[in-house]
């Protein structure tokens, strides 16, 4: 019987299934198109997620570059500019590459680490009983398996069969119209990059621009043909058929009120040329039912304002791999799988609550305007902006994290550099592994944590101050000075200690509660 089966080879299916290999587990993904997806969505990922991609030796491969992630300088909330250069601790990272590459670089990880992708076979049926799931597809046959992880995207067929009800709400009284152009050399304003418009004005890059009739965004990318984007509430029909360049610049015309010039893309397709009416926001009521869970857009759906999408989906799949692999290993202690809902959910909430904020901020008329200018004051305080950034970052939230904690228990780990003895060493270098991490920097602990030698690593090890300006080796501060930190795989803090002697019996404590009991431990003979 195969342990795992993950329905569906987009991006939160495939990064689940590498954080599964890492862990030992060898998945089964179930994907129903035959080759890679033509559709283009996302521009760019946004969020802590950047992080924990460097935390898995992907961001270099993503980025090209062997510089680590460093925060963003500036980016934007429902139409208003976030400069963020000068907010401390500035938690905003982003990655600018399209979702077709990051798919890529996810399947070409995944054969790497021996995952099975099947492609061309459609979930189409199941059923389950206390010990396994039978799948089954399309083609006539049927794959038993231990867990079956729904990574099949919004309408997922995983969900509806595992009898997951999916509240929120629908929409259907804006549409939104995206497409690669091209535009004359003296239409892009030299000092800021942004699209003149004459008898307008320029629409800076990058930014939602908000009129009272609608949105309007120039993103001149560097590496591909720069596109145009608009929204606008419905107030007649809606063309049908496939949308047209003539379409969006009629659309852009009514945003700005005066004539767009918009030419066809240069260079090799397929170029991006697409509408959109309504939207929704939806969560699944819950994320498991029996031996089926789901991650990613089976589980949650919003608008993409703001690209918040990724950042969610792939820390889902982060935080349930390990989770998964344990129970799979069978030294899951009791309530761990749980935990990835009790964990999780809670984002997914947030995330809806930000683009439906968002959304509206975005909105046509006079009210929103008057909303406007109070929110631009709010924002005008740099508190206000960090507040933000940290929501759109994903960074806002602490797992739980037991009683009489220190500050750090339950936080995502900071971008620490470690003396080991052969020479400084990035956190992310040590959590390429996926492994449950002690890090001991008082050189006491590693007898104690002896006996989950086979789960996890101990790290005896010095940290390094943050040298001035640099954002991404931050020390560890909050609570005094910490001296050992136990690490999730998902590189939350189980587990910290601020004394030079740390209690050994907190420590194995948390290592049990997290990582279950010891080898050495009888019930585990
Ligand atoms: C227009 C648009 C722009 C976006 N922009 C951004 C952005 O800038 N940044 C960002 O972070 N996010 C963005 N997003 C969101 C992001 O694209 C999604 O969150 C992401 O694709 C979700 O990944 P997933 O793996 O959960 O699902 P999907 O990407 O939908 O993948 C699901 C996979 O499951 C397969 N599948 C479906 N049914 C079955 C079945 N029955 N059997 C087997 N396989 C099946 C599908 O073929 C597909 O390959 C955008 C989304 C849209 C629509």
């Amino acid at each position: 019987m195969i342990d795992v089966v993950v329905a569906g080879a987009g991006p939160n299916g495939l990064m689940l299934a590498c954080e599964l290999a890492l862990a030992g587990v060898r998945p089964l993904v179930l994907e129903r198109l035959t080759g890679p997806t033509e559709e283009q969505r996302a521009n760019g990922m946004v969020g802590q997620v950047v992080r924990m991609l460097d935390r898995r030796g992907l961001y270099a491969r993503l980025s090209g570059s062997a510089v680590p992630p460093q925060p963003a300088p500036r980016y934007v909330f429902g139409a208003f500019p976030l400069e963020l250069a000068g907010v401390t601790d500035n938690p905003l990272y982003v990655l600018p590459v399209p979702q077709r590459r990051v798919e890529q670089v996810l399947a070409e990880r995944a054969a790497e680490l021996g995952v099975e992708v099947r492609r061309g076979q459609e979930v189409t049926g199941l059923s389950q009983d206390a010990d396994s799931v039978r799948v089954s597809l399309a083609s006539g046959e049927t794959v038993s398996a231990r867990w079956l992880v729904g990574a099949d995207g919004g309408r997922s067929v995983v969900r509806k069969l595992a009898g997951i009800d999916f509240p929120g709400v629908t929409t259907d009284d804006d549409v939104s119209r995206t497409a690669h152009v091209s535009v004359a050399a003296d239409r892009v304003d030299p000092a800021t990059g942004g699209l003149i418009i004459d008898g307008w004005g320029i629409v800076p890059p990058f930014q939602h621009t908000r009129t009272e009739r609608g949105l309007i965004v120039w993103a001149p990318f560097p590496d591909r043909p720069p596109s145009v984007s608009t929204a606008e509430r419905i107030a007649g029909p809606v063309e049908t058929g496939p949308m047209t360049l003539a379409e969006l610049a009629a659309s852009a015309e009514r945003v700005v009120g005066v004539k767009v010039l918009l030419g066809p893309p240069a260079g090799e397709g397929p170029h991006l040329m697409r509408r959109l009416t309504g939207g929704n926001a939806r969560l699944a009521e819950k994320y498991r039912a029996g031996r089926v869970l789901l991650i990613g857009d089976a589980a949650h759906v919003h608008s993409a304002i703001g690209g918040p999408g990724l950042n969610l989906g792939l820390q889902d799949a982060v935080n349930l791999g390990w989770k998964l692999a344990a129970a799979v290993h069978g030294h899951a202690p009791a309530g761990l799988l749980d935990s990835y809902e009790a964990e999780r959910r809670p984002v997914a909430q947030r995330v809806t609550m930000s683009t439906q904020a968002q959304s509206v901020l975005v909105g046509p008329g006079s009210e929103i305007t008057a909303l406007r200018v109070l929110f631009g004051e709010l924002l005008a305080k740099p508190e206000n902006t960090r507040h933000v950034a940290a929501l759109l970052a994903g960074a806002d939230f602490r797992y739980e994290a037991g009683t009489a904690a220190l500050d750090q228990v339950g936080r995502w780990a900071p971008d620490l550099v470690l003396h080991t003895g052969s020479g400084p060493v990035r956190l992310a270098e040590l959590t390429v592994s996926a492994r449950p991490l002690l890090l001991d920097l008082t050189g006491t602990l590693g007898a104690a944590a002896a006996p989950w030698g086979d789960r996890v690593d101990v790290i005896t090890a010095k940290t390094e101050p943050a040298r001035s300006g640099e954002q991404n080796a931050t020390p560890l501060a909050g609570d005094g000075d910490v001296t050992a930190l136990l690490l999730r795989p998902d590189c939350y803090v189980a587990w910290a200690s601020t004394s030079d002697r740390p209690d050994e019996r907190e420590l194995r404590a948390a290592l049990e509660h997290w990582f279950g009991a010891p080898y050495s431990d009888p019930r585990r003979r």
